[in-house]
């Protein structure tokens, strides 16, 4: 039997069985359903699509998978050589993993262990984000903000090796000050913060943030799992604003298989690169690199370029700003918008109770959390279907539940 992810089990609602999905749409036995959260932010170009299931199916008649120990191949060759001259920057050393939680491990763990074998001991502590979300497991659930997992806290005791701040250039100021002995890198998702409420902030920031990680030597870390290839409206953030380690997972693949890469800059990169064999990077999923997931993520991000993508993305937000002016409740605190998302946050939770269910009947597959009803649209999807998902937001507030 599935235990299923952030669900108490008992008295689950059943969830829907998706018997076949093409374009924006999944299927049900008995609906046709447009996939506003692009099955958990990661599938850009839609389901099935054409090129992406060919270039699969051409590696698999090859092999499925190869470990990275010892060995190596073409598609994973190919795609850290795609990956280095298409990333800003001199992020040029492309590390492999299996999912953007383990991608996050792995570039926290470069940011410790760059500071140690430079045989400075004193940073080991991680500036990180009020409201931030890292991923799953032990240390980005430490550097994450999430109350949901604030039980380890209370389980472990206070946590002793990560110092949150908001949003905020005063905070950051002062958090610089007072830590930089300490603090090895600062990590963000830079514009966008997703599953902590799809929050957004400005540009400002990580621009002061990268002028202090320079003066007083802490790694700059950008955890574009969610962001990167297109979410903001930019490419990647990093193209703004310059990270040493970026981490890329999600929309990586086009969705299509788990998988992850933490690139690291030459700075980074040559703290490890020496004669001294304990200088190495310890870390090696088994999965890293797998031809499958490489294959995919090469064809996606060919896809991306092709699509000129960033163009739709701008014509996608101007659709959604458009369609939202001038919509408000008075059970609605904020309305954000930016690049391929959209967040409806509400004051109290109470309000988006059942509508998962009224979206489904309306063709809509939405999973609302907390207080945030969002969309994360794949970005194939056309003006039609855009404006039906933000009807069935509208309606929920205007028809379903009239004030
Ligand atoms: C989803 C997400 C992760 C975790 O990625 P998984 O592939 O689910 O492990 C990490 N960071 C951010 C910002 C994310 O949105």
């Amino acid at each position: 039997m599935i235990w299923y992810p952030y669900e108490q089990m008992k008295g689950m609602k059943a969830p829907y069985e998706i018997i076949d999905a093409e374009g924006v749409y999944l299927y049900t036995k008995d609906q046709k359903l447009i996939d506003s959260v692009s099955s958990w932010w990661c599938m850009i170009h839609g389901y099935k699509n054409k090129e992406i299931n060919e270039v699969i199916k051409n590696q698999l008649d090859k092999f499925a998978h190869v470990m990275l120990g010892g060995l190596t191949h073409e598609a994973a060759a190919k795609l850290s050589d795609k990956l280095k001259e298409w990333l800003p920057g001199d992020l040029d050393y492309c590390f492999y993993s299996d999912s953007g939680s383990v991608g996050v491990e792995v570039a926290l763990k470069m940011a410790l262990q760059y500071y140690v074998n430079a045989g400075n001991l004193n940073k080991t502590k991680v500036l990180a984000l009020t409201h931030a979300y890292h991923g799953d497991t032990f240390k980005a659930m430490e550097v994450g903000d999430d109350e949901d997992y604030h039980f380890v806290l209370e389980a472990y005791g206070e946590k002793k090796n990560c110092i949150h701040i908001p949003t905020e250039i005063p905070a950051l100021e002062e958090a610089f000050e007072k830590y930089h002995q300490e603090l090895n890198c600062f990590i963000v998702e830079p514009l966008l913060q997703g599953a902590g409420g799809m929050r957004m902030y400005g540009l400002d920031f990580l621009k002061r943030a990268r002028k202090l990680c320079d003066e007083y030597d802490v790694l700059l870390i950008f955890d574009e799992v969610a962001t990167g290839f297109g979410r903001t409206g930019y490419r990647f953030v990093s193209d703004e604003v310059l990270p040493d380690i970026l981490v890329l997972g999600k929309a990586l693949t086009g969705g299509y298989i788990g998988h992850a890469v933490t690139v690291a800059n030459h700075k980074v990169y040559n703290g490890f690169y020496s004669d001294n064999p304990s200088h190495a990077l310890m870390h090696g999923p088994t999965f890293m690199g797998n031809a499958l997931a490489c294959s995919a993520a090469l064809k996606s991000i060919e896809l991306f370029e092709k699509g000129n993508y960033l163009k739709r993305i701008r014509e996608l937000e101007k659709i959604m700003i458009s369609e939202m002016q001038g919509f408000s409740d008075p059970r609605i605190a904020d309305i954000r918008i930016m690049g391929g998302c959209i967040c409806i946050e509400v004051k109290e939770e109470e309000t988006l109770k059942g509508y998962q269910e009224y979206a489904y009947k309306n063709g809509v597959f939405a999973r609302p959390f907390l207080k945030y009803l969002y969309a994360m649209i794949p970005y194939i999807i056309t003006e039609p279907e855009l404006i039906r998902i933000l009807d069935t937001m509208k309606q929920w507030f205007v028809k379903e539940n009239p004030v």
